[in-house]
C-alpha cells in the first residue's frame, strides 16, 4: 500500500515490547514510518495549515497529505531523521539497541550488523540519538535531597584528584526520596562537565539542576545536598541557601557505600567508555553522561524505552556533523 487515511485520534502513548515483539512489528521501512507518523502525533495529526485533523501518509514520500487543503507536511522535518538517506529500518534497530543495551552500543558493530555504508554515517546517527536523549533530559528537574559527588575522566595514567589538568571534571547528582517503606531510593540523575570543582562551578550545576525554584508550597524545589563534604560543596550550599549534608568518609572506598547512586552512575559511565567506546575524547564524554542518565532516569520503564526514545527522536531538531566537531558541547 503507497499510502493509508490517517484521521487526528490519539495513538497508545508508549507500546511495551520485547525484542521478538519489536522485530514482529517493524520489520519493513513502511511499518517504521507508520509509527514515526503515530509517535509525532501522539495527540492525533493536525494539519499545520489549516487545522484538519483527517489526511493521507504517502508512504513513497514520507509526507502527510491533508485532506481537506492538500497541504503536504513532513514526517521526519525537524526531527533528528531530517534529510536521513539511510533507512528508516536501520535507524529503529539503532535506536532499539542504544535504548536498551545497558553497557552502551558498539557503533562499529552497529555499522557492521545492519550494513551502514560508512563508520561516519553510523557514528553521526548515534550522536544524533544521543542529542535526542538529552534534550529530553534537559527537562528534568531534581527536587528534595540530591546526593552529589565529582569524577574525573580521561586517558589514564595521568594524576588523579581535584585540581587535575589533564582530565575532564565530572559533577553528578542523583536526587533521593524515602520509599513507603521508609527506605531511601534514588530518582533522577544529571551529570555534566565542568571546569573544575570550585563552588561556583557546583553552583551553577545546582542551578540548573532547579536549585532557586520554589514550589507552588513557597519551598525550595531541591531543598538539600549530600556529599563528601569537600569545602566548595560547602560554599556552594552556603551560597545558594540550602541545607548542606556531609557524609564521614573514612577512606575513599567508602564513597561508594556512603554516596551510594552517583557512584553507581558514574562507574556505569566508566564502563560504558572504557568497555564498548575504547575511551571518548573530552569534547564527546557529555553525549556518553547523558546516555547513561537517560536509561537511568527510565529504569522503571524498561520494555517501553524504545518507543520513549523513538519520541524523544521526533521531538528534538538535529544535529549537524559540522556542529558536531566544531562545538565544545552540544
Ligand atoms: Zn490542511
Amino acid at each position: 500500500m503507497i499510502f493509508s487515511m490517517i484521521t487526528g485520534t490519539a495513538t497508545r502513548r508508549y507500546e511495551e515490547r520485547s525484542l521478538l515483539e519489536f522485530q514482529k512489528a517493524f520489520g519493513e521501512e513502511e511499518a517504521c514510518l507508520e509509527h514515526l507518523q503515530q509517535m509525532r502525533w501522539q495527540d492525533g495529526f493536525m494539519c499545520p495549515r489549516c487545522g484538519h485533523d483527517a489526511a493521507w501518509l504517502i508512504r513513497t514520500r514520507g509526507v502527510m497529505d491533508c485532506k481537506k487543503c492538500r497541504a503536504k507536511t513532513s514526517v521526519t522535518a525537524g526531527t533528528i531523521f531530517h534529510k536521513t538517506r539511510t533507512p528508516l529500518l536501520k535507524w529503529y534497530w539503532l535506536i532499539y539497541r542504544m535504548a536498551t543495551d545497558k553497557v552502551g552500543t558498539s557503533v562499529a558493530e552497529m555499522q557492521r550488523l545492519l550494513d551502514i555504508r560508512d563508520y561516519k554515517t553510523a557514528w553521526m546517527m548515534a550522536h544524533k540519538i544521543r542529542k535526542a536523549m538529552a534534550d529530553r533530559d534537559a527537562r528534568y528537574t531534581l527536587a528534595g535531597l540530591v546526593e552529589l559527588d565529582d569524577s574525573f575522566f580521561g586517558p589514564p595514567g595521568h594524576t588523579l584528584g581535584r585540581g587535575s589538568e589533564r582530565k575532564s571534571t565530572v559533577l553528578c547528582a542523583v536526587s533521593l526520596y524515602t520509599d513507603a517503606k521508609g527506605k531511601r531510593r534514588p530518582g533522577f540523575a544529571h551529570m555534566r562537565v565542568v571546569e573544575d570543582a570550585s563552588a561556583r562551578s557546583i553552583g551553577a550545576f545546582l542551578e540548573s539542576l532547579g536549585c532557586g525554584v520554589e514550589t507552588e508550597q513557597g519551598r525550595q524545589l531541591l531543598e538539600a545536598i549530600q556529599t563528601d563534604g569537600w569545602r566548595s560543596y560547602r560554599k556552594a550550599a552556603e551560597d545558594k541557601e540550602i541545607v548542606h549534608y556531609r557524609v564521614v568518609l573514612r577512606d575513599a572506598s567508602d564513597a561508594g557505600r556512603l554516596l551510594p547512586w552517583v557512584h553507581r552512575v558514574i562507574s556505569n559511565v566508566k564502563s560504558v567508555i572504557s568497555g564498548t567506546h575504547r575511551g571518548v575524547s573530552a569534547k564527546h564524554l557529555h553525549s556518553y553522561m547523558g546516555e547513561v542518565c537517560y536509561r537511568f532516569n527510565r529504569r522503571f520503564w524498561e520494555r517501553q524505552l524504545f518507543d520513549r526514545l523513538i519520541k524523544a527522536c521526533v521531538s528534538t531538531p538535529t544535529v549537524t556533523y559540522d556542529q558536531l566537531v566544531s562545538r565544545e558541547s552540544l
